[in-house]
């Protein structure tokens, strides 16, 4: 047991889901080649003026409110100055001092080895609006070349309160921002690209002790995998600074994941560094009560809302309700089957064991292998019983890809179940008539001789038969 506990706060970038910058109207749109969508605004070239982007304003409340901020009616812009080539203004337009929302709280489940999980309040200090600078690549020898596209894209900055004690708790609570910010439509959730990013601010100190340590900061961590890593490194990294009676240095450090190991980038700014003062271009930032109720009456349901939704409603179990809110789309896919359907258990089930294998998703986007209607078509023609479930399965996977209905595959794989009752019974009849010695066997007790008759029925009818309705003509026929 160490004689230190973690203290960890996150802070989490994301890129709104704009079609447009934050203060100009050039596209946001990812991939597109090097500084193409770029004007005097986002290249910061003398006397162009930002226009703030109501779109972005509308998402920034909706985060704030999804995060149960309190949202600030009057909030400031501010100038954040620093030197850095991908940034061509030489300042961030940030918030400062008065960001637009402060004071909110995540709920986080912690699972605890051989313990229940427990849910676990984290604060969230603010939620203020910024842009994005550009991004400088390395990778060609002697020159570093900068791409400006994405100076200027509207963000999210959601910082949060130093509430995590581990790097398993800081993971779960980046996963449930990224999972809420997908949901309510603002962030694609896509951290290999950079439109989710994450900072980790950890600092160590004795068990018992009220005082913060001194922290390092841990920048942009692109994946939940190296969040863990780089931080359960830092505290390890920490602790024997401290045992072997050393100080630990504020400092900015990266994650080397080949080394596996953190490093030190600099020394840590202080906020008097950048010189923050109000941004004279903008005018303080207004949101009005009617605004905030507009954003609120128009919000997409919480993943947490939809998954308790899910188990009373529709009497899914958590856990499966939790499998099928892995994706918004997913989401909705289930929603419109079940609906389409009606047993949303049943149809919960297939998604869960066959559809989810094959779906594709890209950020907010989902590709599905069939549409709703067909799972619900398909569904319907087991519970008339004209195929199995098993056979279901099989038409599902002649289905994927394709826009042909249930009904015609199943005619076209000539899998009608037959119900016939006296087509089924003639077949049974010539089984049992061609089978004389076991027909014997099984009267005088040999009782798994039944087995053999059902699978002849099923080979001669090449498994179309009602299985049930083969069960009871046989055992007629044999008398047992
Ligand atoms: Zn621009």
């Amino acid at each position: 047991m160490s004689r230190y506990e973690a203290v960890i706060g996150l802070e989490v970038h994301a890129q709104l889901l704009t079609r447009t910058k934050a203060f100009c109207s050039c596209a946001t749109a990812f991939g597109a080649p090097p500084n193409t969508q770029v004007c005097p605004t986002c290249l910061g070239l003398p006397g162009a003026l930002p226009v703030l982007n109501g779109k972005a304003v509308e998402l920034a409340v909706r985060t704030a409110l999804a995060l149960d901020c309190a949202v600030r009616q009057e909030s400031i812009f501010a100038r954040k100055n620093y030197f850095y080539p991908d940034l061509p203004k030489g300042y961030q337009i940030s918030q400062y001092d008065r960001p637009f929302s402060e004071h909110g709280h995540l709920d986080i489940t912690v699972e605890k080895k051989g313990a229940e999980a427990v849910t676990k309040r984290a604060g969230i200090t603010r939620v203020h609006m910024e842009e994005d600078a550009g991004k400088n690549t390395h990778d060609r020898g002697d020159v570093s070349v900068v791409d400006l596209n994405r100076s200027g894209t509207a963000l999210v900055e959601i910082v949060g309160d130093p509430d995590l004690r581990s790097a398993d708790e800081a993971v779960e609570y980046l996963k449930t921002v990224r999972e809420i910010l997908v949901f309510i439509g603002v962030n694609d959730g896509n951290l290999e690209e950079g439109s989710f990013r994450c900072d980790a601010n950890v600092s160590i100190r004795p068990v018992g002790e009220s005082k913060f340590g001194t922290r390092t900061e841990l920048k942009n961590i692109n994946s939940f995998k190296f969040v863990r890593e780089a931080i359960n490194y830092e505290i390890a990294r920490q602790e024997s600074v401290l045992e072997c009676g050393g100080k630990i240095i504020q400092e900015t450090r990266g994650w080397d994941e080949k080394a596996s190991k953190t490093f030190s980038m600099r020394s840590k700014e202080e906020a008097q560094d950048y010189r923050y003062f109000p941004e004279p271009d903008l005018p303080p930032l207004v949101i009005t009560e009617a605004f905030i109720e507009t954003v609120r009456s128009t919000m997409p349901e919480l993943p947490v809302a939809k998954r308790a939704r899910f188990v009373r409603d529709h009497k899914q179990t958590p856990y499966a309700a939790q499998v099928l809110t892995t994706h918004p789309e997913v989401a909705r896919f289930y929603e419109e089957a079940g609906a389409l359907h009606g047993d949303f258990v049943k149809v919960g089930n297939f998604v869960q064991g066959e559809v989810l294998r094959d779906v594709r998703t890209s950020g907010l986007s989902a590709t599905f292998p069939v549409t709703a209607s067909q799972v619900a078509e398909l569904l319907k023609l087991v519970d008339a019983g004209d195929i199995s479930g098993k056979q279901a399965k099989e038409v599902y996977g002649k289905m994927v890809g394709t826009s042909k209905t249930p009904r015609e595959w199943v005619s076209e794989l000539g899998m009608q179940q037959v119900t016939d009752a006296a087509a089924i019974n003639t077949v049974c009849q010539r089984v049992v008539d061609a089978n004389p010695k076991q027909a014997e066997a099984l009267k005088t007790g040999k009782v798994a001789m039944f087995g053999y008759f059902v699978g002849q029925v099923m080979k001669e009818t090449k498994g179309s038969a009602n299985p049930q309705m083969v069960n009871d003509a046989l055992k007629r026929i044999l008398g047992v």
